[in-house]
Protein backbone atom coordinates (compact mmCIF):
# COMPACT_ATOMS: atom_id res chain seq x y z
CA UNK A 1 0.00 0.00 0.00
CA UNK A 2 1.26 3.21 -1.21
CA UNK A 3 2.79 5.70 1.62
CA UNK A 4 1.56 3.15 4.22
CA UNK A 5 3.78 3.78 7.13
CA UNK A 6 4.41 1.17 10.44
CA UNK A 7 2.85 3.25 12.88
CA UNK A 8 -0.74 3.10 13.59
CA UNK A 9 -2.14 7.21 13.29
CA UNK A 10 -5.47 8.43 14.91
CA UNK A 11 -7.61 10.54 12.24
CA UNK A 12 -9.72 12.75 14.13
CA UNK A 13 -13.38 13.85 12.61
CA UNK A 14 -12.29 17.25 12.12
CA UNK A 15 -10.40 15.96 9.26
CA UNK A 16 -13.23 14.89 7.48
CA UNK A 17 -13.81 18.33 5.68
CA UNK A 18 -9.81 18.27 4.39
CA UNK A 19 -10.27 14.45 3.25
CA UNK A 20 -13.93 15.20 1.76
CA UNK A 21 -12.43 17.91 -0.41
CA UNK A 22 -9.38 16.13 -1.55
CA UNK A 23 -10.70 13.55 -4.12
CA UNK A 24 -8.90 14.04 -7.06
CA UNK A 25 -5.38 13.08 -5.53
CA UNK A 26 -7.10 10.08 -3.46
CA UNK A 27 -8.48 8.59 -7.12
CA UNK A 28 -5.32 9.67 -8.76
CA UNK A 29 -3.25 8.12 -6.53
CA UNK A 30 -5.19 4.22 -7.08
CA UNK A 31 -5.70 4.72 -10.43
CA UNK A 32 -3.25 7.30 -11.75
CA UNK A 33 -3.54 10.41 -13.85
CA UNK A 34 -7.48 11.12 -15.17
CA UNK A 35 -7.42 9.17 -18.63
CA UNK A 36 -9.88 11.95 -20.44
CA UNK A 37 -11.25 15.44 -19.66
CA UNK A 38 -14.48 15.57 -21.10
CA UNK A 39 -16.88 18.33 -19.85
CA UNK A 40 -13.32 19.88 -17.83
CA UNK A 41 -13.86 16.54 -15.28
CA UNK A 42 -11.68 14.07 -14.82
CA UNK A 43 -12.52 10.53 -15.93
CA UNK A 44 -10.88 6.99 -15.66
CA UNK A 45 -11.83 4.11 -16.22
CA UNK A 46 -14.05 2.34 -13.68
CA UNK A 47 -12.36 -0.43 -11.13
CA UNK A 48 -15.90 -1.78 -9.92
CA UNK A 49 -16.43 -2.97 -13.30
CA UNK A 50 -15.42 -3.88 -17.00
CA UNK A 51 -14.85 -0.42 -18.30
CA UNK A 52 -13.81 0.07 -21.88
CA UNK A 53 -14.51 3.83 -21.75
CA UNK A 54 -14.10 5.91 -19.11
CA UNK A 55 -17.05 5.85 -16.80
CA UNK A 56 -15.68 7.05 -12.97
CA UNK A 57 -15.19 11.00 -12.21
CA UNK A 58 -15.89 13.46 -9.84
CA UNK A 59 -18.61 15.20 -9.83
CA UNK A 60 -18.88 19.28 -9.34
CA UNK A 61 -18.46 19.99 -5.54
CA UNK A 62 -21.93 19.58 -3.63
CA UNK A 63 -21.96 21.97 -0.55
CA UNK A 64 -18.28 21.49 0.36
CA UNK A 65 -18.29 18.36 -0.38
CA UNK A 66 -17.28 15.96 -3.15
CA UNK A 67 -18.47 12.48 -4.98
CA UNK A 68 -17.41 10.19 -6.85
CA UNK A 69 -19.55 8.07 -9.83
CA UNK A 70 -19.36 5.98 -12.25
CA UNK A 71 -22.00 5.79 -15.08
CA UNK A 72 -21.38 2.84 -16.13
CA UNK A 73 -22.37 0.53 -13.53
CA UNK A 74 -23.85 3.07 -11.23
CA UNK A 75 -21.07 3.05 -7.81
CA UNK A 76 -20.86 6.57 -6.18
CA UNK A 77 -19.77 8.17 -3.29
CA UNK A 78 -16.93 10.11 -1.43
CA UNK A 79 -13.24 9.48 -0.62
CA UNK A 80 -14.10 7.29 1.77
CA UNK A 81 -16.61 5.16 -0.02
CA UNK A 82 -14.11 4.85 -2.86
CA UNK A 83 -11.28 3.63 -0.75
CA UNK A 84 -13.72 1.07 0.91
CA UNK A 85 -15.18 -0.19 -2.19
CA UNK A 86 -11.04 -0.66 -3.77
CA UNK A 87 -10.17 -2.29 -0.63
CA UNK A 88 -13.38 -4.05 1.15
CA UNK A 89 -11.35 -5.48 3.92
CA UNK A 90 -10.99 -2.03 5.54
CA UNK A 91 -13.22 -0.81 8.33
CA UNK A 92 -13.90 2.91 8.29
CA UNK A 93 -11.13 4.11 10.45
CA UNK A 94 -8.81 1.88 8.59
CA UNK A 95 -10.06 3.83 5.64
CA UNK A 96 -9.58 7.04 6.84
CA UNK A 97 -6.07 6.01 8.17
CA UNK A 98 -5.33 5.13 4.62
CA UNK A 99 -6.84 8.21 3.03
CA UNK A 100 -4.42 10.43 5.33
CA UNK A 101 -1.67 8.42 4.69
CA UNK A 102 -1.93 8.94 0.99
CA UNK A 103 -2.31 12.85 1.49
CA UNK A 104 0.69 12.68 3.41
CA UNK A 105 -1.47 13.93 6.12
CA UNK A 106 1.23 15.02 9.17
CA UNK A 107 -0.94 18.12 10.58
CA UNK A 108 -2.35 18.51 13.48
CA UNK A 109 -5.61 16.92 12.14
CA UNK A 110 -3.95 13.79 12.97
CA UNK A 111 -2.20 12.94 16.14
CA UNK A 112 0.36 10.08 16.41
CA UNK A 113 -0.99 7.41 19.78
CA UNK A 114 1.68 7.66 21.94
CA UNK A 115 1.94 3.57 21.82
CA UNK A 116 2.37 2.76 18.05
CA UNK A 117 0.50 -1.02 19.36
CA UNK A 118 -2.36 0.57 21.09
CA UNK A 119 -5.27 2.03 18.75
CA UNK A 120 -6.09 5.44 20.30
CA UNK A 121 -9.93 6.03 19.99
CA UNK A 122 -10.28 9.19 22.24
CA UNK A 123 -12.99 11.22 20.74
CA UNK A 124 -12.14 14.27 18.98
CA UNK A 125 -12.76 17.41 21.87
CA UNK A 126 -16.22 18.16 23.00
CA UNK A 127 -17.64 14.78 21.34
CA UNK A 128 -19.19 11.67 23.85
CA UNK A 129 -17.55 8.77 24.21
CA UNK A 130 -18.62 5.86 22.31
CA UNK A 131 -20.44 3.33 25.42
CA UNK A 132 -20.74 0.21 25.74
CA UNK A 133 -24.87 -1.02 25.59
CA UNK A 134 -26.20 -1.40 28.88
CA UNK A 135 -26.01 -5.19 30.33
CA UNK A 136 -28.99 -7.84 30.04
CA UNK A 137 -30.66 -6.98 33.42
CA UNK A 138 -30.94 -3.74 32.80
CA UNK A 139 -32.56 -4.38 29.23
CA UNK A 140 -35.04 -6.73 30.77
CA UNK A 141 -35.98 -4.56 33.63
CA UNK A 142 -36.31 -1.59 31.55
CA UNK A 143 -38.26 -3.68 28.69
CA UNK A 144 -40.56 -4.28 31.19
CA UNK A 145 -41.30 -1.21 31.65
CA UNK A 146 -41.23 0.02 28.21
CA UNK A 147 -44.29 -2.35 28.14
CA UNK A 148 -45.77 -1.33 31.39
CA UNK A 149 -45.46 1.95 30.05
CA UNK A 150 -47.37 1.78 26.79
CA UNK A 151 -50.35 -0.39 28.24
CA UNK A 152 -50.86 2.79 30.62
CA UNK A 153 -50.06 5.21 27.93
CA UNK A 154 -53.32 3.39 25.80
CA UNK A 155 -55.49 3.57 28.71
CA UNK A 156 -54.95 7.47 29.52
CA UNK A 157 -57.00 9.93 26.59
CA UNK A 158 -55.50 12.52 28.20
CA UNK A 159 -51.72 12.43 27.57
CA UNK A 160 -52.39 10.29 24.61
CA UNK A 161 -54.44 13.19 23.23
CA UNK A 162 -51.41 15.46 24.14
CA UNK A 163 -49.05 13.60 21.73
CA UNK A 164 -52.01 13.76 19.10
CA UNK A 165 -51.61 17.43 19.84
CA UNK A 166 -47.84 17.43 18.68
CA UNK A 167 -48.96 15.64 15.71
CA UNK A 168 -48.36 12.58 15.97
CA UNK A 169 -50.89 9.81 14.51
CA UNK A 170 -52.16 6.75 16.67
CA UNK A 171 -49.74 4.78 14.36
CA UNK A 172 -46.46 6.69 15.21
CA UNK A 173 -47.15 6.50 18.34
CA UNK A 174 -47.65 2.47 18.45
CA UNK A 175 -44.36 2.12 16.37
CA UNK A 176 -42.06 4.59 18.59
CA UNK A 177 -43.58 2.23 21.36
CA UNK A 178 -43.95 5.80 23.36
CA UNK A 179 -45.74 5.27 27.12
CA UNK A 180 -46.99 6.56 30.29
CA UNK A 181 -45.01 6.74 33.33
CA UNK A 182 -44.86 8.07 36.78
CA UNK A 183 -42.45 9.40 38.82
CA UNK A 184 -41.97 10.73 40.78
CA UNK A 185 -45.00 9.70 42.33
CA UNK A 186 -48.11 11.62 40.90
CA UNK A 187 -45.74 12.95 37.94
CA UNK A 188 -46.51 11.71 34.98
CA UNK A 189 -44.05 11.36 32.10
CA UNK A 190 -44.21 9.83 28.04
CA UNK A 191 -41.43 7.26 27.95
CA UNK A 192 -39.39 7.21 25.01
CA UNK A 193 -37.93 3.70 24.12
CA UNK A 194 -34.58 4.04 22.32
CA UNK A 195 -33.69 0.61 20.83
CA UNK A 196 -30.07 0.25 18.40
CA UNK A 197 -29.90 -3.06 16.28
CA UNK A 198 -33.32 -4.06 17.99
CA UNK A 199 -31.61 -3.60 21.91
CA UNK A 200 -33.56 -1.30 24.28
CA UNK A 201 -30.14 1.07 24.91
CA UNK A 202 -32.09 4.06 26.74
CA UNK A 203 -35.48 5.38 28.24
CA UNK A 204 -35.69 8.75 27.64
CA UNK A 205 -38.77 10.55 29.47
CA UNK A 206 -40.36 13.76 28.87
CA UNK A 207 -41.80 15.14 32.53
CA UNK A 208 -44.75 17.11 32.91
CA UNK A 209 -44.67 19.70 35.87
CA UNK A 210 -41.11 18.29 36.97
CA UNK A 211 -37.90 19.74 36.33
CA UNK A 212 -35.92 18.97 33.97
CA UNK A 213 -37.93 18.79 30.96
CA UNK A 214 -36.57 15.61 29.82
CA UNK A 215 -34.18 12.96 32.04
CA UNK A 216 -33.18 9.60 30.54
CA UNK A 217 -33.90 6.38 33.02
CA UNK A 218 -30.88 5.63 35.18
CA UNK A 219 -28.29 3.34 33.49
CA UNK A 220 -29.41 4.46 29.71
CA UNK A 221 -26.79 4.61 26.85
CA UNK A 222 -27.16 6.92 24.30
CA UNK A 223 -24.52 7.85 21.97
CA UNK A 224 -26.46 6.13 18.80
CA UNK A 225 -28.88 7.45 16.86
CA UNK A 226 -33.14 7.80 17.23
CA UNK A 227 -35.04 6.00 15.58
CA UNK A 228 -32.95 2.30 15.73
CA UNK A 229 -31.94 2.65 11.92
CA UNK A 230 -29.07 2.33 9.20
CA UNK A 231 -28.45 5.63 7.34
CA UNK A 232 -29.14 5.21 3.78
CA UNK A 233 -26.30 7.92 2.10
CA UNK A 234 -28.11 8.19 -0.80
CA UNK A 235 -30.94 10.02 1.09
CA UNK A 236 -31.30 13.02 2.72
CA UNK A 237 -30.73 12.71 6.61
CA UNK A 238 -33.00 15.10 8.56
CA UNK A 239 -31.10 15.63 12.17
CA UNK A 240 -34.05 16.66 14.46
CA UNK A 241 -33.40 18.25 18.10
CA UNK A 242 -35.67 15.95 19.89
CA UNK A 243 -37.52 12.53 19.23
CA UNK A 244 -41.16 14.07 19.40
CA UNK A 245 -39.44 16.35 16.19
CA UNK A 246 -37.86 12.74 14.44
CA UNK A 247 -41.40 11.29 14.69
CA UNK A 248 -43.18 14.20 13.00
CA UNK A 249 -40.77 14.58 10.79
CA UNK A 250 -41.05 10.86 9.94
CA UNK A 251 -44.51 10.44 9.70
CA UNK A 252 -45.31 13.68 7.13
CA UNK A 253 -41.86 13.48 5.20
CA UNK A 254 -40.55 9.84 5.29
CA UNK A 255 -40.96 9.52 1.95
CA UNK A 256 -38.28 12.76 1.64
CA UNK A 257 -35.83 11.99 4.25
CA UNK A 258 -34.45 10.13 6.79
CA UNK A 259 -35.34 12.53 10.33
CA UNK A 260 -33.03 11.30 12.91
CA UNK A 261 -31.97 12.73 16.28
CA UNK A 262 -29.08 12.27 18.60
CA UNK A 263 -30.52 13.54 21.42
CA UNK A 264 -29.03 16.38 22.69
CA UNK A 265 -26.16 17.93 20.74
CA UNK A 266 -24.26 17.28 23.71
CA UNK A 267 -24.72 13.49 23.53
CA UNK A 268 -23.21 13.34 19.68
CA UNK A 269 -21.03 10.72 19.73
CA UNK A 270 -18.21 9.68 17.41
CA UNK A 271 -20.49 6.99 16.20
CA UNK A 272 -23.25 9.18 15.13
CA UNK A 273 -21.01 11.66 14.05
CA UNK A 274 -18.76 9.30 11.90
CA UNK A 275 -22.54 7.52 10.24
CA UNK A 276 -24.10 11.33 9.43
CA UNK A 277 -21.11 12.19 7.75
CA UNK A 278 -21.46 9.21 5.70
CA UNK A 279 -24.78 11.20 4.62
CA UNK A 280 -23.49 14.02 1.58
CA UNK A 281 -26.98 15.53 2.38
CA UNK A 282 -27.39 16.38 5.88
CA UNK A 283 -29.64 19.29 6.84
CA UNK A 284 -30.03 20.26 10.58
CA UNK A 285 -33.74 21.22 11.93
CA UNK A 286 -32.65 22.60 15.38
CA UNK A 287 -34.96 24.74 17.27
CA UNK A 288 -34.24 28.76 16.16
CA UNK A 289 -33.61 30.25 19.66
CA UNK A 290 -30.14 30.35 21.76
CA UNK A 291 -29.57 26.15 22.22
CA UNK A 292 -30.47 25.74 18.88
CA UNK A 293 -27.78 28.01 17.26
CA UNK A 294 -25.74 26.61 19.85
CA UNK A 295 -26.49 22.88 19.14
CA UNK A 296 -26.33 23.74 15.45
CA UNK A 297 -22.67 25.70 15.96
CA UNK A 298 -21.40 22.55 17.80
CA UNK A 299 -22.66 19.73 15.20
CA UNK A 300 -21.15 22.15 11.95
CA UNK A 301 -17.94 22.06 13.78
CA UNK A 302 -18.13 18.17 13.41
CA UNK A 303 -20.11 18.00 10.44
CA UNK A 304 -18.87 20.74 8.11
CA UNK A 305 -20.63 20.05 5.16
CA UNK A 306 -24.59 19.82 7.23
CA UNK A 307 -26.88 22.78 5.91
CA UNK A 308 -29.74 24.49 8.20
CA UNK A 309 -33.07 23.96 7.53
CA UNK A 310 -34.70 28.22 8.11
CA UNK A 311 -37.45 27.88 10.70
CA UNK A 312 -38.84 31.08 12.19
CA UNK A 313 -37.11 32.47 15.10
CA UNK A 314 -38.77 30.94 18.10
CA UNK A 315 -40.44 27.91 16.38
CA UNK A 316 -39.53 24.35 16.29
CA UNK A 317 -40.24 21.88 13.75
CA UNK A 318 -43.46 20.92 15.43
CA UNK A 319 -44.60 24.38 15.98
CA UNK A 320 -44.22 25.19 12.61
CA UNK A 321 -45.40 21.98 10.86
CA UNK A 322 -48.88 22.22 12.97
CA UNK A 323 -49.04 25.92 12.11
CA UNK A 324 -48.58 25.81 7.83
CA UNK A 325 -48.44 22.10 7.22
CA UNK A 326 -44.47 23.18 6.59
CA UNK A 327 -43.01 19.10 6.79
CA UNK A 328 -45.74 18.67 3.41
CA UNK A 329 -45.64 22.17 1.73
CA UNK A 330 -42.51 24.01 2.40
CA UNK A 331 -40.09 21.53 3.20
CA UNK A 332 -40.16 19.51 0.26
CA UNK A 333 -39.61 22.82 -1.73
CA UNK A 334 -36.71 23.60 0.19
CA UNK A 335 -35.27 19.94 -0.22
CA UNK A 336 -36.39 20.25 -3.94
CA UNK A 337 -34.14 23.72 -3.83
CA UNK A 338 -30.42 22.48 -1.86
CA UNK A 339 -31.04 19.09 -4.20
CA UNK A 340 -31.09 20.94 -7.83
ZN1 LIG B 1 -18.31 1.35 -12.81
Amino acid sequence: MTGWGKSRRLVVLSSSHEIKMSLLPIIQSELGPPESNHDARPWWTCPFHTDSNPSLCILPPFGDRERWKCFGCGEWGDAIDFIRKLHPDFSYHTAREYISSLLGNENSHISRCQDDKTPCFSPPHGLAACQSPPDDAWRRQHLRMVRRCERSLWNDPDHLNYLRSRGLSNATIKAARLGLGVDPPGIFQITIPWFHHGKLRAVNCRRFDWPPKYKCERGSRKGTLYPDVSLDPARPVLLCEGEFDTLLANQEAGQLVQAVTCGSASDASLDTVAALSLCPLLIFAFDSDTAGNKATARLLSFLPHGIRLPLPTGKDLTDVHLEQCYLRRAFPKFLKRVTR
